[in-house]
């Protein structure tokens, strides 16, 4: 089944290991289980592989389970890993310091299987719910690429790591309203998943790239040059040229214009990208279908 949840049970001693692989042996269909004796070795399982959630022991030798966890949450990538731990300590300053260091849950040992089970699925259900909901604030529903809100929150973060070598790219779509007008609103929705699957289909990956309203898009880079940049994008304006859509037996074209501004000491988000949409107006206001670096009128 593919969609298995993968379970990481990592305790030193195997006899409870094999408890809980009792547990979850019932349901095959639904868990992957993944057992590991030491902390090392469940850091080690977490870089290499999926892990949905994770049942770690408190009292290990070497590396116990709070500085597992601890290593854990100051990793981007294995932060948001669900961590129940299964602990003999029920004392209140344990219990307290389990859910301080970011566990999302503790089962005391020995523990009964029906309350492990429930609630191994319980998070594995929240914590589902959570990325769904992370990614419909992140992603633009109808282009599937970064909406207005994570463009702006992902260029702040860019802007605080680098106030050098950032470029700034805005494009708007070329006479669309008569798109909408002659073809209809569903067909200008196509127009505007293709540009936006073509750009991100031909940008670097490290570019950041958002729907920042309704056919316009604008796009970070960090470290490549202003020459570099601009091929890319005039390589993109030139394919776009190209694409062809049919309309019951009509072929439609369309061409998107694009300004783009490289970063001045001083700058934040919003000057840097004001000047890039000055470039785009001098784009659309010589012609259209054009990339402009230059802002000529003052
Ligand atoms: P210009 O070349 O100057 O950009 O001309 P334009 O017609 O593209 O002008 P403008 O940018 O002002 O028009 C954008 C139009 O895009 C207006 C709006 O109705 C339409 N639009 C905005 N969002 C959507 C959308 O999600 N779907 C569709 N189909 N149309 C949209
Ligand atoms: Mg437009
Ligand atoms: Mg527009």
């Amino acid at each position: 089944m593919e969609n298995k949840s993968t379970i990481l049970i990592v305790d030193d001693e195997k006899i409870n290991i094999k408890l809980a692989l009792g547990v979850f042996k019932e349901f095959i269909d639904e868990f992957n289980i993944v057992p590991v004796l030491t902390g090392e070795k469940a850091l080690d399982v977490v870089q290499k592989q999926k892990i949905d959630l994770i049942l770690l022991d408190i009292m290990m030798p070497d590396m116990d389970g709070y500085q597992v966890i601890e290593k854990l949450k100051s990793n981007q990538d294995s932060s948001k890993i669900p961590v129940l731990f299964i602990t003999a300590k029920t004392d209140d300053h344990s219990i307290e310091k389990a859910y301080l260091s970011g566990a999302y849950d503790y089962v005391t040992k020995p523990f009964r299987p029906i309350e492990l089970l429930s609630r191994v699925r319980f998070h594995l259900s929240h914590s589902q719910l959570v990325q769904q909901l992370e990614r419909l604030a992140s992603y633009d529903v109808m282009t599937n690429i970064y909406n207005r809100r994570k463009f702006f929150e992902s260029a702040h973060q860019m802007f605080d790591e680098h106030n050098s070598l950032i470029i700034a790219v805005m494009i708007d779509i070329d006479k669309f309203k008569i798109v909408n007008d002659t073809y209809g609103h569903a067909f200008g929705d196509k127009v505007i998943k293709l540009l936006a699957s073509t750009v991100s289909d031909n940008l670097p990956k490290d570019y950041i790239f958002g729907r920042i309203g309704g056919e316009e898009f604008a796009i970070l880079s960090y470290g490549d040059d202003l020459n570099k940049v601009t091929d890319i994008i005039e390589d993109i304006r030139k394919l776009i040229a190209g694409l062809e859509l049919s309309n019951n037996n009509e072929v439609v074209k369309f061409t998107m214009s694009s300004g783009i501004a490289e970063i001045r000491p001083g700058d934040d988000v919003d000057h840097l990208l004001q000047r890039a949409d000055e470039a785009l107006y001098e784009a659309k206001e010589s012609g259209r279908n054009r990339v402009c670096t230059r802002i000529l009128r003052k």
